[in-house]
């Protein structure tokens, strides 16, 4: 029997209306921010993801799915959307006619890491990027957007945390005093950190191994080495959010697992989700645009994990699966006939109607409408055929009426569909 590749699972039936729930409230908040959706491919060019991400991250080094394709090409399953949306940016001139651009994206990632509760080798996010605007206020207008999510979601003990990861001009500062730092504490990293403190010592703050994480408790904060226009612009940010009344935690060690960002970073962090407890993250990437070749133009953006949203929001599946409106048991092969009709009759109507094709007894049909969760079940025999009216019965109270069968698709749209109509 074949199974699952490790680390991928199967997103089944129980739990896709959740998931569709989701994905719709995100879809709507989107575009009333004013995003517009981008549907980009999985795959692309490996070099797209070394050049953004960064050749010595976990993600570069030792995470994604690369091969080579029978053209001799080396392509790679995206670890992320960022890098693909900035090419696609880039590559459909979409600066052109105005370089501000909200875009939206919503799919799977792959990255090889040890899967475990909370991380998988396939996994999805909802990518939200804005192009072209320097400001703060942007950034915390993202947060907001973020936040606004996550309390449709109605979730709780979830906390943000923000930093800044300073520019170009204020970084390479901090990297010194970082490089200081290691100098004297070799014994305490481990062999990836050691070998990436040269050329890119904040991949400390990133590091899984639990020695590593508490060996950097004393390290520097980068907050202490920001340029006078970084520190004006997290102040900026933090003034934004104390104003939209969203509460932070100021987290210097936050740099997230991808070389590009500069200035503002932020995790969206959820108590109950126990070792990977981040369930959404982000930042702003000023050059990346232009390092990918594109105009210079500023980009901030966040994905969500939604693997991770699902298992937070896990006992509530079940609320959202669509039942049918409507079962018929229909009894006879007359009847069968008849019922047909009406089931797509009643489908164009949108009353979500279910029959049974085997015509077994009244018994058995009325446990399958009542294991399907049917509304209401429509009780047809030869008889009530013969005598032009069937019976409608309410699964929930109980009561029974005739239904003249003349205008029995008429009637029964109208007895369920305005108690009914939309609901599950
Ligand atoms: P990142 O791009 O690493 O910042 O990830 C953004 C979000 O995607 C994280 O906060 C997680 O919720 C989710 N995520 C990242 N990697 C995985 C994974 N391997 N499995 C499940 N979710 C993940």
């Amino acid at each position: 029997m074949f199974k699952l590749v490790r680390g991928f699972k199967d997103i089944l039936p129980a739990d896709t209306a959740l998931w569709q729930h989701v994905e719709g409230i995100v879809r709507e908040l989107l575009e009333d921010f004013g995003f517009s959706e981008l549907r980009i491919p999985i795959l692309e060019q490996t070099e797209l993801f070394a050049r953004s991400i960064g050749a010595s991250t976990d993600i570069v080094e030792k995470e994604m799915y690369t091969f080579t394709d029978r053209g001799g090409a080396s392509l790679t399953l995206r670890p992320e959307a960022t890098a693909s949306v900035v090419r696609s940016y880039i590559e459909h001139q979409l600066y052109a006619k105005d370089p501000v651009r909200k875009l939206y994206t919503i799919g799977p990632m792959f990255r090889r890491e040890r899967p475990q509760k909370g991380r998988y080798r396939q996994f999805y996010q909802i990518n939200a990027e804005v192009f072209g605007l320097h400001d703060p206020r942007v950034d915390a207008e993202l947060i907001l957007l973020l936040m606004t999510f996550i309390d449709r979601l109605e979730l709780s003990g979830i906390m943000l945390h923000i930093n800044s990861l300073g520019c170009p001009e204020c970084r390479p500062r901090f990297k010194d005093a970082l490089k200081s730092f290691l100098a004297g504490r070799s014994e305490q990293f481990c062999s990836d950190c050691l070998r990436r403190r040269h050329e890119n010592p904040l991949r400390i703050f990133d590091c899984k191994v639990p020695a590593c994480k508490e060996a950097t408790m004393e390290a520097p904060s980068i907050l202490d080495d920001l340029c006078e226009a970084c520190r004006a612009h997290f102040e900026n940010v933090k003034r934004s959010l104390d104003g939209f009344e969203i509460p932070y935690q100021i987290n210097h060690r936050l740099v997230r697992g991808l070389d590009y960002y500069t200035r503002t970073t932020f995790e969206v962090l959820a108590d109950a989700l126990g070792a990977q407890d981040a369930v959404a993250g982000g930042g702003r990437y000023d050059g990346l645009v232009k390092a990918l070749g594109g105009p210079d133009q500023p980009g901030v953006g966040f994905a969500i994990g939604v693997d991770r949203l699902m298992e937070l929001l896990a006992g509530r599946a079940q609320s959202f699966q669509k039942r049918p409106h409507l079962y018929i048991a229909a009894l006879g092969p007359n009847t069968q006939e008849r019922a047909f009709e009406w089931v797509q009759d009643l489908r164009k109507n949108k009353v979500r109607t279910e029959m049974d094709f085997q015509d077994r007894s009244l018994k058995s049909q009325m446990r399958r409408a009542n294991k399907l969760g049917a509304g209401y079940a429509l009780i047809v025999g030869e008889r009530e055929l013969d005598e032009g009216a069937a019976v409608l019965r309410n699964m929930t109270t109980k009561e029974e009426e005739g239904i003249p069968l003349d205008d029995l698709v008429g009637l029964v749209v109208k007895k369920i569909k305005p108690s009914t109509a939309g609901s599950r």
